[in-house]
């Protein structure tokens, strides 16, 4: 049974600095350029102004009744709210206060907040919304005028590897074999088995494949095993083992990154990353099964500087309407969290399991999104350690590569997340 998040419990708490937040959004946004003389808290007496204006147009009286009223509004009621000033509208999307907010029928079947329920599928809304507003506004609003100047920066890339299992292939492959009548195959998965070189077990082949561009990627790991229930499953492999081992230094000591993927479990972020024996700086949840605003607390309570969860399973592009990384707004204290948040913006089994696109689709598919935000966005793209094998997730990789060419060509800039860190994090000014 899910849980709905309760408004009620957040009020209590709320200390009410929507304004300090807009702030610190408009400071942080990387497609501006603070103005050389801007004084910072004029700026801000600036929002907390414009924030009392829009109170009292809607009769409220503090900053605080602003965010209640947020912390209750329903996406089919919000357009109305929220076109009272743009401040409302990128508060509202870029803390995902559509699913904060949301009914529990509006997730699925394993606790994800469904696509068709957001705010921008209902409203259709463009995509990377709150940067358009963001740059909107610093032409139309005068304080804005004067402290901000956009500057459009290219775009940066964020690769990735989710390790959901490495022996699957026996079995998975097999399977797929057998229905495609590939004898040759099963021979294939047979010799593997008896070489123990299991043919999803391919960490060296991506980081080849990745160095190629001279590109680094970030590997995110389970530290628990086994079945939880017909749909969900954790690793396949163990972490401690020494072969698991020796591929995380592997990785490190190739440049690459690691990081912890969230398993289904009981125990805190922090007792699975230590689990890990490896340093670690970020976190994906496992099948992106997360319920806001619990995980951002999760995260901020382990000490991790990053998180890379916020994407729609079912849906490539900006599950919060916008394209850089950010510090989510924490309701219990009205502050911003200090970790970054880094929306995972395209994977695989979206075209794939969702989608259903042809696999010789996909490449073009996700080069034509790139394409359309060549400047200002930060994209992560998710590519499974299956996705870069031959039998039953044929294709894939050949897609993958491709994505890898165009990306090579057009110039734009692979971030690891140490590089991420370093340039999107939020400062508090
Ligand atoms: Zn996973």
């Amino acid at each position: 049974m899910l849980k709905k998040t309760s408004s009620a419990s957040c009020e209590q708490y709320i200390s009410g600095m929507i304004s300090d937040y807009l702030y610190l959004v408009y400071a942080n946004c990387k497609a501006l350029y603070s103005a050389p003389d801007l004084d910072k808290q004029t700026c801000r007496n600036e929002f907390k102004n414009v924030i009392a204006g829009i109170c009292t147009q809607l009769n409220l009286s503090t900053e605080n009744e602003l965010l209640q009223k947020l912390l209750k509004l329903k996406t089919n009621e919000a357009k109305t709210f929220l076109h009272v000033h743009p401040f409302l509208e990128i508060f509202y999307l870029i803390n995902t206060l559509d699913e904060i907010n949301a009914d529990e029928t509006d997730f699925d079947a394993l606790g994800r907040f469904k696509y068709t329920a957001s705010y921008q599928k209902q409203h259709t809304l463009e995509s990377n919304r709150v940067l358009k507003l963001i740059l909107s506004t610093c032409e139309t609003i005068p304080f804005l005028k004067r402290s901000f100047t956009p500057l459009p920066v290219a775009s940066g890339f964020f690769l990735s590897h989710d390790i959901d299992s490495l022996y699957g292939s026996s079995v998975q492959d097999g399977l797929w074999a057998i229905k495609n009548f590939r004898f040759d195959v099963l021979l294939k998965l047979f010799a593997n088995a008896i070489t123990q070189r299991p043919h999803w077990f391919n960490i060296d082949l991506i980081m080849a494949i990745e160095s190629e561009h001279d590109f680094r990627s970030t590997f995110y790991w389970l530290v628990n095993q086994g079945r939880i229930d017909k749909r969900q499953t954790n690793a396949d492999y163990a972490i401690l083992s020494p072969k698991l081992q020796t591929t995380l230094k592997q990785v490190q000591a190739r440049g690459f990154e690691n990081g912890l993927h969230k398993s289904i479990s009981t125990q805190s972020i922090q007792e699975e990353a230590e689990c890990l024996q490896v340093q670690v700086i970020g976190n994906r949840y496992h099948y992106l099964k997360f319920k806001l605003p619990e995980a951002y607390k999760a995260i901020e309570t382990s000490g991790l500087k990053l998180d890379a969860s916020l994407g729609f399973a079912e849906q490539f592009g900006f599950r919060n309407a916008y394209s850089f990384p950010f510090s989510p707004y924490n309701f219990e204290n009205g502050k911003a969290f200090s970790f970054l948040e880094v929306p995972l913006t395209i994977m695989d089994g979206t075209f794939q399991r969702y989608m259903k696109l042809p696999v010789e689709n996909t490449a073009n598919r996700i080069i034509d999104f790139f394409e359309e935000h060549k400047q200002n966005a930060l994209i992560s793209v998710l590519w499974h350690n299956t996705f870069f094998t031959n039998y039953k997730y044929k294709g894939y990789l050949q897609e993958y590569k491709k994505i890898l060419a165009y990306l090579h060509a057009s110039k734009l800039r692979c971030l690891n997340q140490t590089d991420i860190l370093k340039q999107f994090s939020w400062t508090q000014h």
